[in-house]
């Protein structure tokens, strides 16, 4: 009896010290980097995708402060004051430094991290009705009919008739030189080697302005400043669906990456939030080993969208709709504004890793430091946009 007995105990030792297998489905960089911090941590794991290893397409730039450090071995390029300029074509910069990732160097890291952790891939495209704690990080589609508003941008790598950018410079936005009608839109450009990277960008819009209008912008804009645009080596269309409640997943399926909504509401940001919190995530996962898919999805839910985050993702929100009715005009008045803010700040706002307090700091400061027209425009848009029927449908559907 009493060998029996022993055997029993050791076997459901074995049975509880086990690792769930967990799924993940997709391999963007949510995918690969949660599937690497989960197996770091001694889980099992099995990443899904449809094409696991293709190669991205987009290019990828963050604020140098909030990159995780492993990424710092994939910046391609580095620009210590970001410049940008004003409506009135006057050139000020940012105390606080930007980087550009190589894509594919990105892609290489994050693979190989989560195959030196023990992550199983496997081709085929994963349904959310899994049994077993599954983490769909599946991207989001503008198509899916789940965003209320966009990001859209044309970009090209070319060579300019005549130097613009020295290298290490970049402009984060230039304001002037459009008299665009439609949704406003602002130049990001960076200096690549012997290229430029020069992107017309509608920063959030409840329209999609086609690439050719964006196209002939950049042309007009580019005009405007005696240049034009050499032969073009590549091209990014870029349609980032962003807007709407959060949506964190639902029974043992939890949501990470643009497919919960952690694309910034109002930037379209998402890259470095995101590899800072998949640590986060997996801790809170691997911490709760042994409890049943259900629990462990709720425990994931709530780390991942924690009061504090559903607010400030509410706040950004907020502020995203009411940015998307401003004009040319307006865009410009409010950036200048805003681009004068504390460096470290501005920077982790545009992140989406600003916490609520400093994100009202923030926008009261932007709004007390506006011209007095702005600053009506901002009144009238913020009466005309409605807050708590937005709150309590986030909320609802937030639990749902
Ligand atoms: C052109 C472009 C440029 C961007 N630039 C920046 C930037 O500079 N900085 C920044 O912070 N953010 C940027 N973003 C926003 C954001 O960071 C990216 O969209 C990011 O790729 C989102 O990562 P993700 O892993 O959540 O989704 P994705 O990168 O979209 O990856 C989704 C993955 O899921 C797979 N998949 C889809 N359906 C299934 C299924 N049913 N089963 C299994 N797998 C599935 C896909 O094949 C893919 O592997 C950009 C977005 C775009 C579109």
């Amino acid at each position: 009896m009493q060998t029996v007995f022993i055997q029993c105990t050791r076997l459901e030792m074995a049975d509880n010290d086990r690792p769930q297998a967990i799924t993940v489905l997709g391999a963007g960089p949510a995918g690969l980097a949660i599937a690497a911090e989960l197996a770091e941590r001694g889980q099992r794991v099995t990443l899904r995708a449809p094409a696991p290893r293709a190669p991205w397409a987009a290019s990828y730039g963050a604020f140098e402060p909030l990159l995780p450090s492993e990424l710092q071995s994939v910046v391609s390029f580095r620009f210590p004051r970001p410049s940008w300029i004003d409506r009135t074509g006057r050139v000020s910069e940012l105390d606080v430094s930007y980087v550009r990732l190589d894509t594919e160097r990105l892609q290489a890291l994050l693979l190989a991290r989560a195959e030196r952790a023990g992550v199983h891939l496997e081709v085929g495209a994963g349904r959310n009705d899994a049994d077993g704690l599954t983490i769909a990080a599946t991207g989001r589609s503008p198509e899916s009919g789940s965003s209320t508003q966009y990001q859209t941008a044309y970009g090209v790598w070319a060579r300019l008739s005549a130097d613009w950018l020295e290298p290490g410079r970049m402009i984060f936005m230039d304001l002037g030189g459009s008299e665009a009608s439609g949704p406003p839109s602002f130049l990001y450009a960076t200096r690549e080697g012997k290229l430029h990277f020069l992107q017309e960008t509608v920063l959030v819009s409840d329209a999609r302005p086609s690439f050719a209008e964006l196209e002939h912008r950049l042309r007009r804009r580019l005009q405007s400043r005696g240049l034009a645009l050499g032969p073009i080596e590549r091209e990014e269309r870029c349609l980032i669906a962003m807007g709407g409640p959060p949506r964190p997943g639902r029974g043992p399926v939890v949501h990470f990456g643009a497919t919960a909504g952690l694309t910034h509401p109002a930037t379209g940001y998402h890259l470095a939030h995101c590899l800072r919190l998949a640590p986060l995530l997996a801790e809170t996962i691997a911490r709760a080993q042994g409890e049943s898919p259900l629990r462990l999805a709720e425990r994931a839910r709530k780390t991942l969208w924690s009061s504090e985050r559903k607010l400030r993702y509410r706040l950004f929100d907020y502020g995203a709709r009411i940015l998307a009715r401003l004009d040319q005009d307006g865009l410009g008045r409010f950036m200048e504004n805003f681009l004068t803010s504390d460096g470290e700040a501005m920077a982790s706002f545009v992140d989406g890793g600003l916490s609520v307090p400093r994100t009202l700091a923030l926008m009261g400061r932007t709004f007390r430091h506006a011209d007095p027209q702005i600053r009506r425009q901002l009144l009238g848009l913020a009466a005309q946009t409605t807050p708590q029927r937005h709150l309590s449908s986030t909320s609802q559907r937030t639990h749902s």
